[in-house]
């Protein structure tokens, strides 16, 4: 999910990353990517230059161009910048305490208001609220069956009329039964077109008018891009939305629009749809989708993390190891000792510039049960085998096998994953060596 918006962050944090020290001119070598990465993802002009202008300003502060680590500034302070444009969090209903709630989903055909009534049911079920969907959705032929049907899955009363063409009139019959039912929720699924046109504007800004909702959704599909953005500007200028709702977030969506149909509409995202089925539906976590935009897991704990496990004269003496070549298979094994804890070696690798996709791998039962494997082959081997990797021969390399009850192709397999980790290690060891960071952006 949101792919180009955090790669090309990726490749701006990289290339701050490669530069060791930071200079106002280089600092903004890298806003520039951030800049365009976001353009590239479909977020649109106008917020992205309100972003640049909030997260530049601060980018450019004294405190992070004289911080040890200007890149990890950088990446909290978009983080934070994202997180704050993504906000407020508002995904409660607010229901009423008395009579119907009545509820309006409304967006383009297709965009998933059907399904997000389903969605919506199955929470409140969850809460022991019942509610009833009234079929409003007079434009598609199947739209009212479709509503049916979903009644029928959850358990829930469903209101249509089967000659009525007066959607105004179907919702405010519909409502009227809730309160005779005493329903405490009622949701009404409206009609979409293909595209905006003034026609169906009309038709809800009547529903709007005459039936006087509680609260207007706004259903944007996720994966339609800069199309979600436009037309929740018409939306939003024909109603009064409470709130968004985003679906298709599961799929290749970006990541760009979810920001502009904010950014346009004024209103909180309320939840988001991750799927087809009615628990897809998340409530809207601005931390959690500014984390998956950047693709970066918790970076502020990641970073904290890497800094507490390896002190700064630890670090430094590494550091020199690496400078000097000198950095061997026991260092290898000491840091594997380190990061060796469920989760950690994830997160650094989603810390590490260019290696989110190396998270999930990471993050597995296997991996930890690989880096254990890795710790007892590396006993197994002499002083000798561990600062100088290249002698171990066919010979060696069944002895070392032997010793750690492994085949002897995973031994041949460490070696090189030892000097595949090598850039790996000094990235952790932090920028100062910053040419040396240029093989981790090949
Ligand atoms: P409507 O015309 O706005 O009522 O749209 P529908 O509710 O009929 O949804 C259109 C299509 O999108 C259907 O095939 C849904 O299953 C699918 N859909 C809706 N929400 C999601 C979602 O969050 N993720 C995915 N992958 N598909 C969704």
């Amino acid at each position: 999910m949101f792919e180009s918006l955090s790669d090309g962050l990726q490749s701006a944090f990289k290339s701050l990353s490669g530069k060791g020290k930071l200079t106002e001119s280089n600092m903004r070598d890298g806003l520039e990517i951030v800049q365009k990465s976001m353009l590239e993802a479909d977020v649109s002009y106008s917020v992205v230059q309100d972003f640049m202008g909030h997260v530049s300003e601060k980018a450019l502060g004294k405190r992070v161009l004289l911080s040890l680590r200007p890149h990890e500034e950088l990446v909290r302070i978009v983080h934070d910048e994202l997180i704050s444009i993504l906000g407020p969090v508002d995904s409660s209903l607010h229901l009423k305490s008395e009579g119907p709630t009545v509820i309006m989903l409304c967006g383009l055909q297709g965009s998933g208001k059907t399904t997000t009534c389903g969605k919506l049911s199955q929470l409140l079920k969850e809460q022991d609220i019942k509610p009833m969907l009234v079929a409003a959705d007079l434009q598609r032929p199947a739209a009212i069956e479709q509503l049916h049907v979903i009644g029928r899955q959850l358990d829930i009363p469903v209101y249509s009329e089967a000659d009525n063409k007066d959607p105004v009139k179907v919702c405010q019959n519909g409502v009227a039964k809730a309160k005779a039912e005493g329903a405490r929720v009622v949701i009404l699924d409206t009609a979409g077109r293909l595209a905006i046109d003034d026609e169906l504007m009309a038709e809800l800004a009547k529903i709007d008018k005459k039936v006087g909702p509680d609260q207007v959704y706004l259903v944007v599909d996720g994966m339609t891009g800069q199309d979600a953005v436009n037309s929740a500007g018409a939306f939003n200028d024909a109603l009064e939305l409470d709130g968004v709702v985003m679906t298709k977030l599961d799929g290749d969506a970006r990541g760009g629009a979810l920001l502009s149909v904010k950014h346009v509409t004024g209103v909180p995202i309320k939840f988001i749809g991750t799927g087809e089925h009615f628990d897809a539906l998340e409530p809207f976590r601005p931390e959690g989708m500014a984390s998956r935009i950047l693709q970066m897991g918790d970076i502020v704990a990641a970073a904290r993390e890497a800094h507490r496990i390896v002190d700064e004269s630890e670090r430094e003496e590494l550091e020199a190891k690496m400078a000097s070549g000198d950095f061997t298979l026991d260092d290898f094994k000491n840091m594997m000792e380190k990061v060796a804890k469920p989760g950690l070696m994830g997160k650094m690798m989603g810390l590490m510039p260019g290696m989110g996709q190396f998270k999930e791998m990471m993050d597995s039962e296997e991996a930890a049960g690989g880096i254990r494997q890795t710790i007892g082959a590396i006993n197994s081997m002499t002083m000798e085998e561990r600062r100088n990797p290249k002698i171990i021969d066919a010979h060696r390399r069944t002895r070392i096998a032997k010793g750690a009850g492994v085949q002897s192709p995973v031994i041949t397999q460490l070696v090189k994953q030892f000097e595949m980790m090598k850039p790996l290690m000094q990235g952790m060891m932090g920028q100062g060596a910053g040419g040396r960071m240029k093989m981790m952006q090949q």
